[in-house]
């Protein structure tokens, strides 16, 4: 019999290219433990996280009130379909509506999946509250997007990675370049648009930050012409820019609030979401659905993660901690020409080194931040994201910086 307990590292990696499919290029560590701010590697080596699992792991790794919920849970009640009521979900959706301020919430697992329910639910708002005629809605996207990886959501993504060979795609997107409001108000007078899709802060492409105005000057074209203003915020909301939202910086309410990852803590896949009722309603029973979506153990897990990011006040802290974070990286800048630009909201900000795209420059300097103690990870080759669990200290902080600053001075190409 083989044992597959303490194999090291290389043995690991080694397993998962030789048995899982190759969807994901991995930074060479192991991982096999989290707590707070940190993970250590099957080797014992203790490291800062600067991804927080793409800003789902906001509350911190094993947030021990996030944990109870889920374990305690876990051995009274865990999946009862929609087929029946249960005990925690009616007592989540009141709970999470209010939090955000909707009427209804729309429960799923995955943000793919919460972005598909919102495309479904402003295209049956199309056809049934403005009257467009059948199989005819077409939604604003942009340009370097990024939703999900579902086959209607590659559909209108401008990234060849995402959609080469994945074709035949679905129709009824119309795609604008990003943070062009003159661009949006072309596109919104074309026939049967009923909504505009759009991430606050573009986390995938490299966090790009639009012009401050971009998003209530959107919201202000969207109902001039009568168009949904559909929010994804699976990886900017819960506290990550520094507002419970990436809206709220400009006080923008969505049509349709689209969220994920962090509404766990990243301890259970849960995503959500909002609408009032003349656009929720126009859902009805049997036209959408998912086993798990709503089930009690996502219920009681998004609550506690949830009730975390108040009680911690995780939200100022990503503010101020984002602030000091840029002022430090632009301080590093000022003595190296490795890295010509942080640039960033709240904590999730992003450096670009000076290379091309294509370039190894970026990946090899996460190699080295990562023999230094931080893991970090390129995004489209010469951006780094830097993004850490919102529970970070000051101190932690500049601990980091330093980690990042003595890299960044002793590399070299
Ligand atoms: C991660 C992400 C998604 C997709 O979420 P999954 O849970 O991976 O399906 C959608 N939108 C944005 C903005 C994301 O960052």
């Amino acid at each position: 019999m083989v044992t597959l307990d303490k194999l090291s590292s290389e043995e690991l990696m080694q397993l998962e290219d030789r048995y899982g499919a190759h969807n994901y290029h991995p930074l060479p560590v192991v991982l096999s433990k989290g707590k707070g701010v940190y993970v250590w590697d099957v080797e014992g080596k203790k490291y800062f996280d600067f991804l927080s699992a793409y800003s789902a792991v906001n509350q911190g790794h094993c947030h021990p009130k996030i944990v109870k919920a889920l374990t305690d849970q876990a051995q009274i009640l865990t999946l009862t379909s929609r087929a029946f009521y249960n005990d925690t979900l009616g007592v989540y959706e009141k709970f999470v509506a209010e939090y955000f301020g909707y009427d209804k919430v729309l429960p799923m697992n995955t943000g793919a999946e919460a972005v598909e329910t919102a495309i479904k639910i402003a295209r049956k708002w199309g056809y049934e509250k403005k009257g467009v005629a059948e199989n005819q809605a077409q939604i604003i996207v942009c340009e370097q997007n990024f939703h999900g990886r579902t086959t209607t959501i590659i559909s209108f993504s401008s990234d060849l990675d995402a959609n080469a060979n994945f074709g035949p795609f679905t129709p009824g997107f119309i795609r604008i370049p990003y943070n062009d409001l003159e661009a949006l108000a072309e596109a919104a007078k074309q026939p049967n648009v009923i909504g505009f899709l759009v991430e606050p802060v573009q986390g995938e492409a490299g966090v790009y930050v639009p012009n401050d105005g971009y998003l209530s000057g959107a919201k202000e074209i969207c109902e001039e012409y009568q168009i949904l203003f559909i929010a994804d915020e699976v990886q900017t909301g819960i506290a990550r820019t520094g507002k419970l939202l990436a809206v709220d910086h400009e006080n923008v309410k969505p049509d349709i609030l689209i969220l994920g990852k962090a509404i766990s803590g990243g301890v259970y896949p849960v995503s959500a979401v909002f609408a009032n009722d003349e656009i929720m309603m126009v859902i009805k029973p049997g036209q959408h659905g998912s086993t798990f979506g709503g089930n009690p153990l996502a219920a009681k897990v998004a609550v506690a993660a949830l009730e975390v990011v108040q009680d911690e006040k995780l939200a100022e802290n990503a503010e101020y901690l984002g602030n000091l974070f840029r002022e430090k990286m632009n301080g590093i800048i000022g003595k190296t020409d490795l890295v010509v630009k942080v640039r960033g909201k709240g904590l999730l900000n992003a450096i670009i080194v000076n290379d091309t795209p294509d370039s190894k420059t970026a990946w090899n300097l996460c190699v080295e931040l990562k023999n230094n103690g931080l893991l970090a990870k390129p995004t489209h080759g010469n951006i780094i994201r830097f993004a850490p669990p919102l529970v970070m200290t000051e101190e932690q902080l500049l601990e980091c910086v330093a980690i990042i600053e003595k890299t960044i001075l002793a590399f070299k190409k």
